[in-house]
């Protein structure tokens, strides 16, 4: 696992043109099936599972779920069993993120949308624990006060000086702890890929409970990015990737971080940062989905190689 992420310059002829300095914080590049931030968010619960002495991780994921396959890999490398339990019926043959997670040692079991719901319940977790034995628990996607933590060490390693620093969100999870560590002259912006993405202050303002006031005016989300939706994209996206992979060397994917980049690009486009400010670009990872969103899809996003 490579920690620190490396830091980059991002040459792109607009932001010279713009006269905007953007740098990449890559922790796309920490591990191939650790989607970054996901280890962000692991590595403090991990600790606390060891301290407690439980050897067994379970978390909750959807099929394509960038959490679990950083979960399952992880496991393997520190040592954990893990169990993912995943969303709806299992479809064989597995995809390539529930077959990478198998592969990596993690016990799969599914369970009905319905009962999905009710996995934060005692009920639930007290059935689970019947069947499986002692367990440490992450929930989805990571975001929990732990979780929250671990993002503050996206800002802890950045070395130099920036203005702002943009973040894709899902839950506002990254973000929110992003937001707790900023210096006051320092701003972060949110690129929402779920539509309705206003939830994430009500979340933010819950991660980070007395903190919340101080962060709340370092801020803002750019709702205009999400392209109809989770997981919704269009040709403008996809041709954006091939694009912006051409002229910078930077693979993103289509859930996340395509739709980051491309709303950096737009910003800088439309004059939002001043001249001479200093931009950080969290790659938040996701590149494992690729090749789940292509058989889905249909279609190859950067061609074969
Ligand atoms: C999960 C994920 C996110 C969303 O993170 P939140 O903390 O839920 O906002 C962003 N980017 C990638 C690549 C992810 O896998």
């Amino acid at each position: 696992m490579l920690i620190p992420s490396p830091i980059e310059v991002i040459k792109y002829p607009l932001f010279t043109e713009k006269k905007i300095n953007v740098y990449v914080k890559r922790d796309d590049l920490i591990h191939p099936e650790i989607s970054g931030n996901k280890w962000r968010k692991l590595k403090y619960n991990l600790i606390e599972a060891k301290a407690q002495h439980k050897k067994t991780i379970l978390t909750f994921g959807g099929a394509y779920s960038n959490h679990i396959s950083a979960t399952g890999a992880v496991g393997k490398i520190l040592g954990f069993k893990t169990i993912g339990i995943i969303r709806g019926e299992e479809t064989l043959p597995l995809n390539p993120t529930l077959m990478q997670a198998k592969k990596d040692g993690m016990k799969l079991l599914y369970v009905s949308r319905v009962e999905y719901r009710k996995k934060h319940t005692a009920e639930f977790i007290d059935k689970l624990k019947d069947e499986l034995g002692e367990f440490y628990i992450i929930p989805e996607g990571g975001g929990n006060k732990l979780g929250v933590q671990g993002c503050n060490d996206i800002v802890h390693e950045i070395d130099i000086d920036f203005n702002y620093i943009l973040t894709d969100c899902g839950t506002g999870a990254t973000l929110a702890g992003i937001c707790e560590v900023l210096n006051k002259n320092q701003k972060a912006i949110g690129v929402p890929v779920l539509k309705g993405g206003e939830f994430i202050y009500d979340e933010i303002k819950l991660l980070l409970g007395d903190t919340y006031t101080s962060a709340e005016s370092q801020f803002t989300l750019e709702n205009g990015y999400h392209f109809g939706g989770y997981a919704k994209h269009n040709q403008e996206l996809i041709l954006f990737m091939r694009n912006f992979l051409a002229k910078t060397n930077i693979k993103t994917d289509p859930i996340y971080t395509g739709k980051l980049f491309y709303a950096l690009v737009d910003l800088v486009k439309k004059d939002y940062f001043k001249e001479g400010s200093t931009i950080v670009v969290v790659h938040t990872g996701g590149l494992q989905g690729i090749k789940g969103f292509e058989n889905r899809y249909g279609f190859s996003i950067f061609g074969k190689k």
